[in-house]
């Protein structure tokens, strides 16, 4: 009897997308492996794709660290920076081209228009405290933009020649995508169920460029996944409003969207999403310790027994109750 290929079995595609600005934790461990359970049960294949647009923060050293702690947790890549692949180069600041085309085709679609609020318009016409220091803010936590700017430039396709053609691109502006107020969009998450968000209320006109000349995340991560023929995107729950975003991105480009697997949130005791900050519990501290996989991934052992008794290995994975693991 014929074996069949197992790369033949599935249409299946998947994707592992690090940011290379610190080293990974117990909640990127938890989505990583959800995300190489569900292609190797679905016999499909599995793309890493180092998100390293963040110039200022992403370092060759997190990166090398990554792939590193993956591969100790068992989690293996068909596609990638370090395997090459049909979709390479799997390093998103080597993928210029791809997100300026996606740039062109959503201003060509006059859904986009350049904004010069600065950070402290923003805040001042939010009303919102001025935040110093020019941090990055949290991927999925941009603020609801005011309009300001909203009317600018607003359907590239009237604009006469010429003029179209000085915007072959993005450079010197920030720009947005403006989102149909009050459209729902609702999606049929894997994980959670049915997700509703209403555009306008929940988010509003979003970056999708740049003025340091950079895509945002949402183009980058829709272009990306579109381009590498992604069928399943895995990720944690904090992406959620995001992927309403990214829906009308996939809409307005005209592409089919993949389906969306969102893990929930492994939260420390304080009820806060584990960050950077969270050395302690980072993959590398955990396996120079001894702490095996096994704990590390088993939701059941609580957050509180991978930081205790330092320097001393954990027994095998039991159940156990009190856990101080919350899900959002
Ligand atoms: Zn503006």
């Amino acid at each position: 009897m014929a074996s069949i290929p197992r790369v033949q079995a599935s249409d299946y595609r998947g994707r592992l997308a690090p940011s290379p600005t610190g080293f990974l934790h117990v909640g990127h461990a938890r989505t990583f492996f959800t995300a190489w359970q569900r292609a190797r049960d679905a016999g499909g294949t599995l793309a890493m794709r180092m998100e390293d647009l963040d110039a200022e923060r992403s370092r060759a050293v997190y990166a090398d660290a990554a792939y590193e702690d993956l591969r100790w947790l068992g989690i293996r890549w068909q596609e990638g920076p370090d395997k090459g692949g049909p979709f390479a180069p799997y390093v998103q600041s080597k993928r210029g081209s791809v997100y300026l085309e996606v740039w062109r085709k959503l201003l060509r679609g006059g859904f986009l228009f350049p904004c010069n609020c600065s950070r402290k318009d923003l805040a001042a016409a939010l009303g919102a405290p001025h935040e110093s220091g020019g941090k990055q803010e949290p991927l999925d936590d941009e603020p609801i933009y005011p309009g300001t700017c909203r009317h600018k430039l607003g359907a590239a396709p009237q604009l006469p020649g010429p003029m179209r053609d000085e915007l072959e691109t993005p450079d010197g502006f920030n720009w947005r995508f403006r989102v149909p107020d009050g459209v729902a969009i609702e999606f049929l998450d894997q994980n959670l169920g049915p997700q509703l968000f209403v555009a306008g209320v929940d988010f509003g006109d979003f970056l999708v460029w740049r003025r340091d000349g950079t895509p945002s995340y949402q183009l980058a991560c829709v272009a990306d996944d579109a381009a590498m023929e992604i069928t399943e995107v895995v990720r944690g729950a904090d992406l959620l409003k995001s992927t309403a975003r990214q829906l009308l991105l996939y809409r307005a480009l005209g592409i089919e969207p993949p389906r969306w697997f969102h893990c929930r949130l492994v939260l420390d005791q304080h009820g806060r999403r584990l960050a950077k900050r969270h050395d302690a519990l980072s993959l590398r501290t955990l396996r120079q310790r001894g702490i095996p996989p096994l704990n590390i991934l088993a939701a059941e052992v609580p957050l509180s027994e991978l930081t205790r008794n330092l320097g001393r290995p954990l027994p095998t994975a039991q159940p156990s109750h009190g856990s101080l693991i919350t899900v959002q």
